[in-house]
């Protein structure tokens, strides 16, 4: 749940490190560090931003041609200078980068200290380090010493080890790890955002893999040590639009680009969606799982087959499903939705669904990555790179392909026609002013609460973690019958309610929640395309054929959240303690 990276090149190593590293920084960033190789491995890292740490320490200027780089999100140890990483081995000839957990690596750290290795962090990487240390010294060579540490490495991790003599070593087990393929020059990178600006052409690693990279060039063998061939990738153009543009933020840049995100949602991803619509007709039982936002969209998907298709499908939070795996059948369907494809707890839930013998598809935006290798059918999202740490156009890509597969499964009953949503999209983004007043009045607030009926209950649980994520409110989506079953104990003049309120079937009760609330004190934001008096802000949102609310009410308060981060002086692509793909458990 960070970025590594190693550059073996001709040129300068550590530019092109902090470059790659900045570009990879939503996956994680209390701290950041690099290390190259000159006459000796130097080292530079501390606390903060890329950026920050550059300016202070300039790990830029670091000489030598090879180097390793990371952006750490702490496991184990708390956020200091010296758990910062790369880590060296106690005599300084090797130094590692880690993405992952070492499940034992307090046992190796006792083992290795017996040994006379020592330990400066807390770290659990510092045990890699050493124990590669220990295995070179013993065997005086690179490749056996790799072998024999993944062999005693328990955990899920990706390393790049940089050893004396300029040679560097990665390994993959359950952590992604891509090798980019320059002129003259390689990369070992988290993701290809890490060297998308040096070559577009990769090799996507296998787990259970490493790499070894010196002047003979490149080599890749399997844990055992037999050598693997691999097919190089030519990555995606769009990947190199991962640039803000004149935005202020990704972001922002991010919610304006759902007019267009929408009408792709799960085009070229061939016939899948046929696919996996009939599977599901035919499925004895039918789960879907996915965490955070993504579970938000499972919640969507229940509501809108169960109405319009009338198929059960149960969803399923990722992280939930290894206490209580018979909750799957056997032989059914399991349908997993992840931005990235790598979150750990999705990962794990697809493991546990296929012991029952489920079958495994996808919804997924990163096409190359775990969760679409493990999926027997893959439904892409279609929506570039998302580098705002809070989902934005992914859960409006995802929710376009649940709609998509809704048309399918009741036979046509609901017309999806992406063209009047993206327009409703774009009129909805199109002035941002009220919401950036109603901002600045939210910004002292310590809680707020969103109300929805149906399938507005799953937008208004999205909402509250947007929110959540970004302004750093406390935030409660409440389904509105249940508002008199305890939350509107909570109501008074300091608290803020906003009322998801299309005019459809939920209106009026909807309605009649937001009058009760108005009651006792509470000031009312209500998004509807009909304005009335109970609201003390009225969002407006265009009218649109019913079933498609939940894809335009969303709109509104992304953008609400995004401006209360500004409003806080917080950093909206990068809220603290929170990391963009999510791959410990
Ligand atoms: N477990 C390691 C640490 O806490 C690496 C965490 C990461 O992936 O950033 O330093």
């Amino acid at each position: 749940m960070c970025s590594i990276i190693g550059y073996y090149g001709n040129g300068l190593a550590a530019p092109i490190l902090v470059r790659g590293l900045k570009r990879m920084e939503y996956r994680g960033y209390d701290s950041v560090g690099v290390a190259t190789k000159d006459k000796a491995i130097l080292l530079k890292k501390g606390v903060g931003k890329v950026a920050d740490v550059n300016n202070l320490l300039h790990l830029d200027s670091l000489p030598g041609s090879v180097g390793i780089g990371h952006t750490r999100w702490a496991t184990h140890g708390s956020v200091t200078d010296v758990n910062a990483h790369p880590h060296p081995s106690s005599s300084g000839q090797i130094a590692i980068v880690h993405n992952g957990i070492i499940d034992n690596y307090e046992e190796l750290k006792s083992e290795l200290q017996q040994k006379g290795y020592q330990f400066k962090s807390q770290t659990d990487s510092e045990a890699i380090a050493n124990l590669l240390q220990f295995n070179y010294d013993q065997t005086q060579d690179i490749k056996k010493s790799m072998i024999q540490t993944v062999s005693r490495l328990k955990g899920h991790y990706a390393f790049v080890a940089m050893f004396q003599d300029g040679t560097l070593s990665a390994a993959r087990y359950h952590e992604p790890l891509i090798v980019g393929v320059g002129k003259r020059s390689y990369f070992l990178s988290s993701d290809v955002l890490g060297f998308i600006e040096k070559t577009d052409v990769a090799i996507y690693l296998d787990n259970g893999e490493f790499v070894m990279l010196n002047k003979g060039g490149l080599e890749i063998y399997d844990f055992e040590g037999r050598p693997v061939k691999h097919q190089t990738t030519k990555v995606s153009k769009e990947f190199a639009d991962a640039y803000k543009g004149d935005y202020a933020h990704f972001t922002l840049k991010e919610i304006s680009e759902q007019p267009s995100t929408i009408i792709r949602a799960g085009e070229s991803s061939g016939d899948a969606i046929n696919s996996v619509t009939d599977f599901i007709k035919h499925a004895k039982s039918v789960y879907i799982t996915g965490s955070g936002t993504s579970y938000n969209a499972a919640l969507v998907a229940k509501y809108l087959w169960q109405k319009y298709a009338k198929v059960k499908v149960e969803p399923i939070i990722s992280s939930e499903l290894s206490f209580s795996p018979e909750t799957v059948e056997p032989n059914s369907i399991l349908i997993a939705i992840s931005q990235s494809g790598e979150s750990a707890d999705v990962l794990e839930a697809v493991n546990i669904a296929r012991k029952s013998n489920a079958k495994i598809f996808s919804i997924v935006n990163i096409l190359t990555s775990s969760l679409a290798q493990e999926s027997s059918l893959v439904i892409g999202m279609n929506c570039g790179p998302e580098i705002g740490v809070a989902a934005t156009k992914s859960f409006t890509s995802q929710l376009g392909i649940i709609y998509k597969i809704t048309e399918k499964l009741c036979d046509g009953c609901i017309k999806v026609d992406s063209a009047k949503i993206s327009e409703a999209v774009s009129e909805v983004l199109l002035d941002h002013s009220k919401i950036k007043h109603i901002a600045k009045e939210l910004r002292d607030i310590t809680d707020i609460y969103i109300l929805g009926r149906a399938v507005h209950y799953p937008i208004a649980a999205e909402s509250a973690l947007k929110l959540k994520e970004l302004s750093y409110i406390h935030a409660e989506g409440i389904p509105g019958g249940e508002l008199k079953h305890g939350p509107l104990a909570l109501m008074d003049s300091n608290v803020y309610v906003i009322i998801i309120n299309p005019g459809d079937h939920t209106y009026s009760d909807t309605l009649t929640s937001a009058r009760e609330i108005k009651a006792r004190g509470a000031k009312i934001i209500g998004i509807s395309n009909k304005p009335s008096d109970v609201y003390d802000h009225w969002i407006e949102i265009p009218t649109v054929d019913e079933v498609f609310y939940p894809l335009i009410e969303i709109i509104p308060i992304q953008l609400l959240s995004y401006y209360s981060a500004i409003e806080k002086n917080t950093d909206p692509d990068y809220p603290r303690n929170l990391a963009k793909s999510v791959t410990v458990k």
